[in-house]
């Protein structure tokens, strides 16, 4: 039986675990995190949650056929629903263009083709080093656990590629440099919670902010999903301009959102105060740099096979996880 091996339960690695489901092979993954979503994950508090990375999936009418299905399947379930409500400052999009919301957060997008995928999901399993052993690979984690594995896919961010140790450093020489052109923008995401019955006094369920150099994007989150009853306790997510994100990428986080804070209050004078925060630095937040001309995915060792995949071959988005999952998936179907 074919062991395959998936590094990072973000939404690429759960697309290739749903597509890769066979009798055939058993497909282990390996999340350095204590629960799946990577950009696509969720903060919670008490009994509110809210969407830290991603914040809504936008189908362009243009989306390839294939993708189709994927749309149909989320909204069916019930993890995904049509946006409702003002966004102030979008961009005009093409006519046809629907966005959905995860009325359970973002996570439960990956979490959906993870149950869908059958795959054995371990949590807390960072991976450093990836080692090849006769016709195998012996792959360890930072707590000393290792397994053998017949195929190895890599769906993390190309830093935490390069930064693998063992065999896979030393065999990939062009294909390390085409993983090092790829550029990321960094962000930082700041959640507030409020009470019960607060009322933050805004019109819109989601704003651009196009007239601050810290502040690019509002959320009032629960208003978003709108799938809590009436005097819910309001929860707003904050993200940072990509300029501030790497001006203040060494900076202590805390520093950090009091900045964001005080901006947001210039903003929004009349906002009540909040009732607990969090904040969170995203290093590596969108692909602003992809890698140049493949396929959607890179080949790093032919026998055994060692392949990664991710945004960062397509787009920051979900068409674009689901573009980079479908090339891999079909090229491994096919050698397999
Ligand atoms: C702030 C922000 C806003 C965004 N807004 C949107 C939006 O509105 N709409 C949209 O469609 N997209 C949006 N995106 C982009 C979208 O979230 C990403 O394109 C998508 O989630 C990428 O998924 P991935 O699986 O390729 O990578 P990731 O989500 O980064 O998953 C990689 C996983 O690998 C794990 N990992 C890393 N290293 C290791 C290791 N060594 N061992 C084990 N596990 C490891 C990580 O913990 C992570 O869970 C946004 C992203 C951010 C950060």
């Amino acid at each position: 039986m074919g062991r395959v091996l998936v590094l990072g339960a973000g939404l690429t690695g759960a697309l290739c675990c749903a597509m890769l489901r066979s009798p055939s092979l058993q497909v282990t993954v390996w999340e350095k995190e204590r629960e799946a979503g990577g950009r696509m994950s969720n903060t919670h508090w008490e009994s509110q949650i809210a969407d830290l990375g991603a914040q809504y999936i936008t189908r362009m009418p243009g989306t390839r056929q294939a993708h189709q299905g994927y749309y149909t399947e989320l909204l069916e379930a019930g993890v995904l629903k049509p946006l409702e409500g003002l966004v102030e400052g979008m961009k005009n999009m093409e006519l046809g263009t629907k966005h959905f919301v995860a009325p359970r957060g973002s996570s439960s997008i990956v979490n959906y083709f993870l149950e869908q995928s059958d795959a054995n999901v371990k949590f807390g399993c960072h991976v450093t080093h990836v080692l090849l052993r006769d016709g195998e690979l012996e792959v360890w984690t930072q707590n000393g656990a290792h397994d053998y594995f017949d195929t190895v896919i890599l769906s993390v961010p190309t830093p935490q590629i390069l930064l693998l140790q063992g065999d896979l450093a030393k065999s990939i020489p062009t294909q390390r440099s085409a993983l090092q052109k790829v550029r990321y923008s960094s962000r930082f995401a700041l959640v507030l919670f409020y009470n019960a019955g607060q009322e933050l006094g805004v019109p819109w369920v989601m704003k651009y902010v196009t007239d601050s150099p810290i502040i690019c994007f509002l959320s009032l989150d629960n208003r978003k999903r709108s799938c809590e009853p009436l005097g819910e306790a309001p929860v707003l997510v904050v993200h940072s301009s990509v300029h501030f994100g790497a001006e203040q990428s060494q900076c202590d986080v805390e520093e950090v959102a009091q900045l964001i804070q005080c901006e947001l209050q210039r903003l929004l004078p009349h906002l009540p105060s909040h009732v607990h925060h969090k904040v969170h630095r995203w290093c590596h937040s969108q692909v602003t740099v992809p890698v140049d001309g493949s396929p959607g995915h890179l080949i790093l060792h032919q026998r055994p096979l060692i392949a990664c995949v991710g945004d960062y071959f397509t787009r920051s988005n979900f068409d674009g996880c689901i573009e980079s999952a479908l090339s891999l998936t079909s090229t491994l179907k096919s050698l397999l």
